[in-house]
């Protein structure tokens, strides 16, 4: 029997405590978490502020009972202070203000990530926000709900902005989306497709302020008024800063080797460089297997399986990782876009000798005369190795599922040929004879 405490019970913290108490029931598991709640799902948030949704109920999927039924000792809203790892002891602050100590034979880190703020003048004007926390949509919420703010401005066009800036334009307000990147989801989409966004941002009435840097935030009366940028100036009675994450990591930093933002590395059993101590989610790197690297891709696809991979290994199962290729998609009004691994604009910039082959065409027959959209897609490839590395899908239609197949066939590093042969269904209800994927295969060069 091992003593294994874990720090952090949000969405990596929650799947490695639920998969180490239903595997093996002989561990005593402790866990600490700063905050009140656990397994919030961020990424209903602006589904939520927008009004798409009927409110917060369905955005939790685990509690402190539900972990506490299965084994586990919870401490809620009792940060860790501190880790001895020498003498494998840690010591935390209690809800009441008490100091607790507890010993461990292995330890999760599960500390999660913290939204970037700039140190820009005015970042403490009252109304500037930031969102990661349910607490951070209930008091965005309850902002909206006032007539006093009429323009909102995101600071961010990274899909955290987008998303929230559709949120509150769906809420009647002004909006203004600012990035210094001159489109929006650069991280994911080449131009070609981003190009889709913008032009879907600005149909649905949200103003882009796109290739200007935030050089402070002015108010009035101790509330934010404006957003002043190098080229302009945009009214705005609510800031929301969606620039980034940065790992939590103060508790492991001098003890542990770190990633060039500060994550821990960990390998692919998501131990970190000392025994016994284990890192899982947005506090530690993942394998990026479209770059053969390790690599930081803060997302809870990533952290739930992390805590899956971990837990196996904390209780003596090996397990071992195969690496993501950082999937997601997303769907601003009714533009659904998808994208895994690297794009082209990324591969070109790590210097991979990378190509790219198009397709556009109806998802069906012509004859298929309702509901029936267009399909883009964009598959990157090594041109060397040929090997896939990246692709990218948007369309007004769902077309999530085919993503995952190019992120399998990255993992699996198949190659643009192989993929061109690839048996894939027909029937005119779904698709083509020469489906989009096939020909977009086919033509590449
Ligand atoms: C608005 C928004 C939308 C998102 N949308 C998506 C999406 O659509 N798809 C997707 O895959 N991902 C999305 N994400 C990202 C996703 O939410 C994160 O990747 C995920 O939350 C990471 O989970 P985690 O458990 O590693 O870390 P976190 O969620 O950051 O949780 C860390 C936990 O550790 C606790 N903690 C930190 N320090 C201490 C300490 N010292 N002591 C005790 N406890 C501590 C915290 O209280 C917290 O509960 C979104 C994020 C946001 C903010």
């Amino acid at each position: 029997m091992s003593k294994i405490v874990v720090v952090g019970a949000n969405h990596a913290g929650t799947a490695c405590i639920k998969t180490m108490l239903s595997k093996d029931s002989n561990n005593e598991v402790v866990v600490f978490d700063s905050n009140s709640n656990i397994s919030f799902l961020g990424c209903g948030m602006a589904l939520w502020i927008g009004g798409q949704i009927r409110g917060s109920e369905g955005l939790f999927y685990s509690s402190k009972d539900e972990l506490e039924s299965m084994g586990a000792k919870i401490f809620m809203e009792a940060p860790v202070d501190r880790i001895d790892f020498e003498n494998k002891k840690v010591y935390a602050t209690l809800k009441d203000g008490t100091k607790k100590e507890e010993s461990y034979d292995k330890i999760v880190l599960a500390t999660g990530s913290w939204p970037i703020i700039p140190n820009v003048e005015g970042k403490d004007l009252e109304n500037v926000q930031m969102v990661k926390l349910f607490q951070h949509a209930e008091e965005v919420i309850e902002k909206v709900k006032s007539d006093d703010i009429k323009s909102v401005a995101v600071v961010g066009a990274g899909y955290i902005g987008v998303e929230l800036a559709e949120a509150f334009q769906r809420h009647g307000k002004k909006v203004t989306l600012v990035d210094i990147a001159n489109t929006c989801l650069p991280a994911y989409y080449d131009p070609e497709f981003t190009e889709l966004m913008r032009n879907n941002l600005q149909e649905n009435g949200i103003e882009l302020a796109f290739g200007q840097r935030m050089e402070k935030l002015e108010g009035e009366d101790g509330k934010v008024k404006r957003v002043i940028t190098d080229k302009g100036s945009y009214d705005a009675d609510m800031v929301v800063l969606c620039i980034g994450f940065r790992p939590n990591t103060d508790l492991g930093k001098d003890a542990l080797d770190t990633f060039k933002n500060g994550a821990y590395v960990v390998d692919k059993h998501q131990r970190t460089s000392r025994e016994d101590v284990y890192a899982i989610g947005d506090c530690a790197t993942v394998y990026d297997n479209s770059v053969d690297d390790v690599n930081y891709i803060a997302l809870a696809t990533n952290a739930v399986r992390s805590g899956i991979v971990a837990a196996h290994n904390v209780i003596g199962v090996d397990l071992e990782s195969v690496g993501v290729q950082g999937s997601n998609g997303i769907c601003i009004y009714d533009l659904k876009m998808v994208s895994t691994g690297l794009t082209y604009s990324k591969a070109t910039k790590l210097g991979i000798n990378a190509a790219y082959t198009d397709f556009e065409d109806l998802q069906k027959p012509e004859f298929i005369e309702h509901d029936n959209e267009k399909v883009k897609i964009r598959i990157v490839y090594n041109k060397d190795t040929r090997v896939i590395i990246g692709a990218q899908i948007a369309s007004k239609y769902d077309v999530s599922m085919a993503i995952h197949m190019f992120s399998l066939a990255i993992q699996e590093k198949v190659t643009i040929e192989k993929l061109s042969l690839t048996d894939i269904f027909f029937l005119p209800h779904f698709n083509k004879p020469y489906n989009y994927i096939t020909m977009a295969a086919i033509t590449a060069k």
